[in-house]
């Protein structure tokens, strides 16, 4: 027998891929399959940001670059969050990552000691507490509501905080609910990290993909409340359509930079030469496609929400942003189907239409719908799992 190392005991694989795995294994067989289930943007990268990595592949930038990343890449970098919030970075407080989650692994390892707890709001994307407990830490989970808007508030926090807290983590807009956490509420919560001098980080891998007006100056509020304790992690997948480049950065606190960039230096070193130009090119290029591809994720939004709820037992809040709904359907279960992942592998096997439930995201009864797919297949899905929820659940519970 393989005698693996306990880590691997600790944590699961993310259940949000296993879907997409199931999809493709499905599409592969020949099956067609409406796909509710991806974290990803369906759009292609824009031209500009393409020729930019055409461009560094023939003049063979093709070595390794510094570990943090290229001086050009760092400093678009601290342009952008300068331009956009007004905070000033420089270029040792920026760490390139492969991607956000990369960001958020090198936060984990280089803050979290064995024994600390890290608290964080579910419902929630399951990466960010698998990471906590690969640092050997522990993670604690505050509850947001869908009868609020699942808002994320500081109460439950300050609440949930120890002499053990190390750490906070918040994500706004949040995967998988869309909510967002007020900047009133973010300095309700910094001011007391740090008080207690507790490590505040904010994943803000979606902050290009909020549809209402709303003031969501996050990185302003750390910079004002608590600079020297907080780490921003974010990402060019989502808002410039790159997920498969792999770019997301950390920054914060020089010191806490160097340590995220001791350990990458002996884990993936520097991100893909290509992959960084091609984000220097998104950065600093014109933002008209993100505009673009939020006008259009805008409108598939408010049509899926329209479309689901027009069956009253589907109840379900309008996000502000990210590219998912994340309806109650607790109303359609049954003793036929008696959890949301029984609702969605049985909504699968016989409409061809897969989500994602909400047991993912510790939050059973709920199941996720990306809308990061055409309007065709927003519309043709929502109308195979309402005939679906017709089926199962024929009568209307009393309410
Ligand atoms: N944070 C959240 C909340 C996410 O949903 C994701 C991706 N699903 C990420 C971070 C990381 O994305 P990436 O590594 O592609 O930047």
């Amino acid at each position: 027998m393989t005698t693996l190392a306990d880590r691997t005991a600790r944590i699961a694989s993310s259940p949000t891929m296993t879907v997409t795995a199931t999809v493709d294994r499905l599409r592969l067989e020949g099956v067609s399959v409406i796909d509710f289930g991806a974290g990803e943007p369906d759009f292609s990268t824009p031209d500009a940001i393409n020729a930019a990595a055409k461009l560094a592949i023939d003049q063979h930038f093709s070595k390794y670059t510094p570990v943090g990343g290229s001086a050009d890449l760092k400093r678009a970098i601290c342009d952008r969050y300068r331009a956009e919030y007004g905070v000033s970075y420089r270029e040792d407080e920026v760490i390139a990552t492969a991607g956000g989650k990369q960001a958020l692994f090198n936060t984990a390892l280089a803050l979290f000691n064995p024994g600390d707890e890290v608290i964080t709001h579910a419902p929630h994307w399951p990466t960010l507490t698998e990471q906590v407990k690969l640092a050997d830490a522990s993670p604690v989970v505050i509850r947001t509501h869908a009868d609020a808007g699942f808002a994320i508030t500081a109460e439950p926090f300050l609440r949930a905080m120890t002499p053990r807290t190390r750490g906070v983590i918040v994500n706004s807009p949040c995967n998988p609910t869309g909510a967002l956490m007020s900047e009133g509420e973010l300095a309700l919560l910094a001011e007391e990290t740090s008080r207690r001098g507790i490590w505040l980080i904010l994943d803000l891998c979606y902050e290009q993909l909020i549809y209402d007006p709303a003031s969501h100056n996050l990185p302003g509020v750390l910079d004002r409340y608590c600079r020297d304790r907080s780490i921003i992690c974010g990402s060019a997948s989502k808002g410039y359509a790159m997920t498969g480049w792999r770019c997301g950065w950390s920054i914060g606190p020089a010191r806490a930079i160097a340590a995220q960039s001791a350990l990458q230096s002996h884990s993936t070193s520097n991100v893909s030469s290509i992959t960084q130009r091609a984000v220097v090119a998104a950065l600093t290029g014109s933002q008209e496609p993100v505009a673009a591809m939020r006008a259009e994720y805008r409108k598939r939004r408010d049509s899926l929400h329209a479309w689901l709820t027009s069956d009253p037992r589907i109840h379900c809040v309008k996000p502000s942003g990210a590219f998912y709904l994340f309806p109650n359907v607790s109303d359609c279960l049954s003793a036929e189907l008696p959890t949301t992942t029984d609702f969605a592998q049985t909504l699968l096997d016989e409409h061809r239409v897969a989500v994602t439930p909400g047991e993912a995201f510790e939050a059973p009864g709920f199941i996720r719908l990306s809308y990061a797919t055409s309007m065709d297949n927003l519309r043709e899905g929502s109308r195979r799992l309402l005939e679906f929820v017709a089926t199962h659940v024929p009568v209307q519970p009393v309410r």
